[in-house]
């Protein structure tokens, strides 16, 4: 299996070279020459087949031979040894639970799988890597927990001081070893223009090998497909396709589901759940592409201006936005509506929707609302616990801090001061 740039000018590359590299010289995004089609097996047996082996089966053709099956299967496993429930909400709305993982939020399991791909392929070298990430939360948070402890690698993450919840500032600082917190005195811009520096700097390049950990390296973005797969082993009603709902900000997660259902998983209508930024929602409506500047909003995972995987989701669908208008639909839900429906999903099921979820459920209820026979699931893609101020406002309820958590908290902070300058990151790098 091949890796071509959707931007045309750069060279094919097979899964390893476009795991490490990330972006393609071109700066555009990595597709996979061909589709695979899922073991039909796979589907009729899916309810008795373990996580780790539909992972492994599932992945395997991506991957392309670039790590043998033994090491694959090792990899996979330890990447969703965690839970992935599906829970009903009401009688017609299912939440896929993608918050059990180490630090409650689904971009556990990109990261984990990306990290151990590294940690595989750069074993055999002498070099060391070292993956730098600018983070406004819970990114860092999911680099930092995948990649701990893997050898020959260390990761440096900036995060703009007093803007990350107090629980993902632990997140990102209470690990050390391979794990260095910069704290920098600005925002999450500062932080990302300072990684871009450092990126073709060559005095930092000639003495360190830099490789960063995107959301759109293909390592993160594939194994995403692992909880379509996961959702429909537990979807009791196999007669009835799902319709999906997840919620969308840079559009990795759902264009994992396409491709899952373009490559054979029965899934049903897919909707992208947005909030205030709602590139895509107008993109459906109007055929325009506007990115626009992001909008801060309860959901702030999601904030994002200019959706940089949409292009991997319309190379899914030829480029043709009437065919994939049949297949996706996309509703841009208000942080009123986000408040309201917590308050109404608790007050009506007892269940707690984190601010994600909810813009979610909000656009799946919608959806369901004019097609009466439909039923299906949204992706609940945080623990409610990470955003613990929407929540209580809209609930009323204090939010319980899980176990894993609490003993986190406890941990002393680690982080090293950073001016927004690059000569001071760039001395530090050096140093
Ligand atoms: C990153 C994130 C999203 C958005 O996922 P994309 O793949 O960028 O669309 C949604 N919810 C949470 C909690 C996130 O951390």
């Amino acid at each position: 299996m091949n890796y071509y740039s959707l931007n045309h000018k750069a060279p094919v590359v097979n899964f390893k070279e476009a795991a490490i590299r990330g972006q393609a010289p071109d700066k555009g995004l990595y597709f996979p020459e061909r589709l695979p089609a899922i073991d039909k097996e796979l589907i009729k047996n899916i309810e008795v087949t373990g996580e780790a082996e539909i992972a492994f089966r599932v992945i395997k053709p991506y991957v392309g031979g670039t790590i043998p099956d033994d090491a694959l299967y090792q990899i996979v496993s330890e990447t969703v040894n965690f839970p992935f429930p599906l829970q009903s909400i009401t009688d017609r709305i299912a939440a896929l639970e993608l918050f059990h993982g180490p630090t409650l939020a689904f971009k556990d399991v990109g990261a984990r799988f990306m990290s151990r791909c590294l940690g595989y392929f750069l074993k055999d070298e002498k070099k060391h890597v070292t993956v730098l990430v600018a983070t406004s939360g819970d990114t860092g948070g999911a680099v930092a927990s995948g990649f701990y402890g893997v050898e020959g690698i260390d990761v440096v993450i900036l995060y703009p001081k007093n803007r990350v919840s107090p629980v993902q500032e632990k997140q990102l600082t209470a690990l050390g070893k391979n794990i260095t917190a910069l704290e920098v005195n600005g925002n999450f811009d500062d932080c990302q223009r300072l990684v871009k520096q450092a990126f073709i700097d060559k005095d930092i390049n000639a003495k360190r090998f830099l490789t960063s950990a995107n959301s759109i390296n293909v390592a993160r973005w594939l194994p995403q497909q692992f909880y379509y797969f996961f959702a429909y082993k537990q979807w009791q009603d196999k007669q009835t396709a799902p319709v999906v709902t997840v919620p969308s900000g840079n559009f990795g997660n759902i264009c994992a589901g396409l491709l899952a259902k373009s490559t054979g998983l029965p899934l049903g209508h897919f909707i992208a759940a947005c909030n205030a930024n709602d590139v895509v929602p107008s993109f459906l409506q109007t055929a325009h592409w506007e990115p626009k500047k992001a909008v801060a909003t309860l959901s702030n995972a999601m904030d994002v201006g200019d959706p940089s995987n949409f292009v991997r989701i319309m190379q899914l669908f030829d480029q043709l936005l009437l065919q994939l208008k049949t297949t996706l639909s996309a509703e841009s839900i208000s942080d009123a509506a986000t408040i309201n429906t917590i308050k109404d999903v608790f007050d009506t099921t007892g269940y707690v929707l984190d601010p994600h979820g909810a813009v979610a459920f909000k656009a799946m209820e919608n959806y369901l609302a004019e097609h009466q026979q439909s039923k299906g699931f949204i992706l609940e893609t945080a623990h409610p616990v990470k955003f613990p101020d929407a929540v209580q406002q809209a609930t009323g309820k204090e939010v319980r801090v899980p176990e894993a958590l609490q003993s986190l908290m406890q941990q002393p902070k680690h982080a090293i001061a950073m001016q927004p300058d690059f000569e001071m990151f760039k001395s530090y790098l050096l140093g």
